[in-house]
């Protein structure tokens, strides 16, 4: 079996790739886990990470693929082309947005991770959850509830998190690990998107942005940078906030300069329904998209979706 999760992986992705990972193993099936990577460095820290490998080979070898935390078939990269051509498609996933794509959907929305989906599903299958499972479990539902911040939390979050931590889960570490130990240069980032801010005539969306260049200047990758949008979030009176990052060209692949719009709604406007009109999905709270002009056209197209505010 293959199990795949989403590209720019966070905290749920990793998590649920892990944990099922080892929970199918405990059934006695061979797996491989695959993201296309790079893995963040924030979740080195947990049992098992090494295992997950940026190469899925031949797909003909695989009667079964898994994908976690997917809303849609293109958020698995390079290698969603070439999933159609296995027997079996399990599509376990929490976004409302999911298309339904694949054989098999475990879908629910009122979940808040994916993490959270697989612990319910662990218990139905009779599958006892160890200390590694529980990790990624917990760090699954940590990271996507924000620390328990995001509207998302739900009792079962709790609850569910609170199981792991008697299973042997070290929560002020994880804490530690993912949210309070950063390098010099990722705190002069965070400085230089700070610099960027604004905000919309009416007061209501913020927008920053994040190039290469800053990413360069400061020796820090973009995938170690989790949650800075929210900065933007905070700032009072703004309902929306937004996080224009200037993509990093990948070796080999020429599909030019793009941009990832990270969307955060801090209240009643449901973010997941923007982005959907712009291609991309995700949560009402929490949602992204591809945009593929120029910083400056995407600002200006940006500050239109604060007119309907
Ligand atoms: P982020 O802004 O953190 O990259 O993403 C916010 C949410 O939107 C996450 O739940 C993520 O899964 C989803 N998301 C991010 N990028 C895309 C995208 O390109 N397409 C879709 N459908 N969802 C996305
Ligand atoms: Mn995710
Ligand atoms: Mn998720």
């Amino acid at each position: 079996m293959l199990l795949l999760t989403h590209v720019r992986p966070d905290g749920d992705a990793i998590g649920s790739l892990l944990a099922m990972g080892r929970g199918l193993s405990k059934m006695g099936k061979k797996v491989w886990l695959c993201n296309e990577g790079p893995i963040p460095a924030i979740f080195r820290f947990l049992p098992g990470i090494e295992e997950i490998v940026s190469e899925p080979g031949d797909l003909s070898r695989y009667d079964t693929v898994v994908t976690l935390d997917c809303s849609d078939l293109s958020r698995l990269g390079g290698v969603a082309e070439k999933v159609g051509r296995v027997p079996t498609l399990i599509n376990i996933d929490h976004h409302i947005t999911n298309t339904g794509f694949g054989s098999h959907q475990l879908v629910d929305s009122s979940a808040s991770s994916t993490g959270e989906i697989l612990y319910r599903l662990f218990g139905d299958l009779g599958i006892e959850i160890d200390e590694p499972m529980a990790y990624a479990i917990y760090t699954a539902i940590f990271t996507d509830t924000g620390s328990f911040l995001f509207q998302n939390t739900n009792p079962e979050s709790y609850y569910i998190c609170g199981r792991m931590v008697e299973k042997g889960v070290d929560a002020y570490n994880v804490a530690q690990n993912l949210f309070a130990t950063y390098s010099l240069g990722r705190l002069k980032l965070l400085n230089m998107v700070l610099e960027t801010i604004q905000i919309s005539r009416n007061g209501k969306l913020s927008v920053m942005y994040l190039t290469q260049d800053m990413l360069r200047e400061t020796d820090t990758l973009v995938d170690d940078i989790n949650g800075l949008v929210n900065y933007a979030k905070h700032i009072e009176d703004v309902q929306v906030a937004v996080l224009i990052q200037e993509s990093r060209r990948m070796p080999g692949v020429n599909h030019g300069t793009h941009f990832h719009v990270s969307l955060r709604s801090n209240g009643p406007v449901d973010v997941g329904n923007i982005a959907l009109a712009y291609g991309g999905g995700g949560h009402p709270g929490a949602a992204a998209f591809t945009a593929r002009s120029g910083l400056a056209e995407i600002k200006q197209e940006v500050f239109r979706i604060s007119e309907s505010l």
